[in-house]
């Protein structure tokens, strides 16, 4: 008799789907069998069994220059609980006078009491830290396998600091995960479009194009390749990353890649509606044209993309108007909401229109980027792992709006985006935290995990 059966539901895994039922004891998957008996039974007859979503790039109460993103630990993994994902990673940056297990120590402060999901952190080791990389080792040691480093920005690594960086990840085992892009075009760029009074979010995308984010990504592949070290690229947007990120992997480099929602459901037109409307979708790299949209479904169909993450990083209406204000698109706040759908998202226009199996669906979401991250027991359904599981409704269909979503910000891209297929249960630890549209849960039920690489 466990303490709760998930009883009659479809189980599907990254390698099989079947009918079964799974027993949970002690936070745990303790069986996977048929005829199991619980003190409590749920009923996920006609329903698909499934592992909760690991979203390894979300930036919750996330500062950039005058704004902070608009959902916090709580707000936040509340909004992925209801779209069934049960861990994120988020982001360390730390202060130019901190160590960097006091920045950890800081950022944890903020998130453990909020966190109603499990969580781990990347440490970002910006251009202020290239004098501490001997530190590396004990944020390894404190749970921090993965190391952000940008190629953008103010926090942006020139060529010879992200070889020294590449270097000493490499050295301690851990995981380089990059933001790639060009930032000396795409400065030029934007000064030059900006000097013939191109201010309206429409020259965004055209001031950082796909050939440059190609670029990027080949660059900090092959410095990767020198160092001897595996990389992982985020949030990629077009044909000439992927490109990149196959010839590597057929050539035997241990590198993967991600896209994210954003970039899947829209394209760039979304940049020419009028006032602020053209603003929100404002992110970077920048969403692309319907053929690069179509080039990354085909990459993750044929397995030449490994992950899809979020990238969550939510600013309000009033946030993103700024930039239309000041008359300058590059002052616009970048990043834009899609914790709550990306489970769904990729369920309805991935599997339903026949372009993912059920089974790749549940590796891009939960397995590979659980394995990719270091979760050492989450991702999965196997005995043993955490019970962190999601019963998904192929049938209960949702509209997308700021009503139907629980995102703490006052839009969404998918705004009127009929969506079949949803959670209408997730379990953390066991325990169940949403049903059917109630929240269970509670802040500081989640837990810091560390990941770690053997
Ligand atoms: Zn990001």
């Amino acid at each position: 008799m466990y303490e709760l059966v998930i009883k009659n539901g479809t189980v599907v895994t990254a390698v099989a789907t079947y009918q079964a039922d799974i027993g949970i004891q002690a936070e745990k998957i303790a069986a996977i069998g048929t005829h199991l008996a619980g003190k409590r039974e749920i009923d996920a007859a006609g329903k698909l069994v499934i592992p909760g979503a690991v979203d390894i790039h979300v930036h919750l109460q996330m500062p950039i220059g005058n704004f902070v993103s608009s959902d916090d630990f709580y707000s936040g993994t509340r909004a992925a609980a209801f779209g069934g994902t049960t861990s994120i990673v988020d982001f360390v940056e730390p202060h130019a006078t901190e160590s960097l297990l006091q920045a950890l120590a800081a950022r944890r402060a903020e998130a453990d009491s909020r966190v109603v999901i499990d969580y781990g952190l990347h440490m970002t080791i910006g251009p202020e830290q290239m004098d501490i990389l001997d530190q590396v080792s004990a944020a390894y040691a404190a749970g921090c396998g993965s190391f952000k480093l940008y190629m953008a920005y103010g926090l942006r690594l020139t060529d010879d600091q992200l070889y020294r960086a590449l270097q000493a990840i490499r050295d301690v085992n851990g995981l380089p995960v990059v933001h790639a892009e060009n930032w000396d075009m795409i400065c030029q760029l934007i000064a030059d479009n900006l000097a013939v009074s191109r201010t309206s979010p429409h020259w965004h995308p055209r001031s950082r194009p796909a050939r440059m984010e190609g670029e990027a990504v080949g660059r900090v592949i092959d410095i990767a390749t020198q160092v001897g070290t595996r990389i992982h690229i985020f949030h990629v947007t077009c044909a000439e990353a992927v490109q990149r990120i196959k010839k590597a992997r057929q050539m035997g480099a241990a590198v993967t890649g991600e896209t994210c929602p954003q970039y899947l459901l829209q394209t760039w037109d979304a940049y020419d509606q009028p006032g602020v409307e053209g603003a929100l979708p404002v992110c970077a790299p920048p969403i692309r044209d319907e053929d690069q949209q179509n080039a990354l479904w085909q990459a993750l169909a044929r397995g030449d993309l490994q992950v899809v993450t979020t990238d969550h990083c939510p600013f309000t209406r009033a946030d993103k108007e700024t930039g239309i204000l000041a008359n300058d698109f590059s002052q616009i706040p970048g990043g834009v909401p899609s914790i709550e759908s990306r489970y769904a998202a990729v369920y309805a226009f991935g599997v339903r229109s026949g372009l993912l199996t059920l089974n790749q669906w549940v590796e891009l979401c939960a397995t590979t980027p659980a394995r990719l991250a270091g979760f050492a027991s989450k991702g999965d359904i196997i005995p043993g792992y955490d019970a962190d599981l999601v019963i998904f409704d192929p049938q209960k269909t949702v509209t997308l709006s700021t009503d139907t979503l629980h995102e703490n910000v006052d839009w969404t891209l998918y705004a009127g985006l009929e969506v079949q297929g949803w959670p209408t249960t997730t379990l953390s630890h066991g325990k169940v935290i949403v049903n059917d549209g109630q929240f269970l849960g509670a802040a500081g039920n989640g837990r810091f995990v560390p990941r770690f690489f053997n």
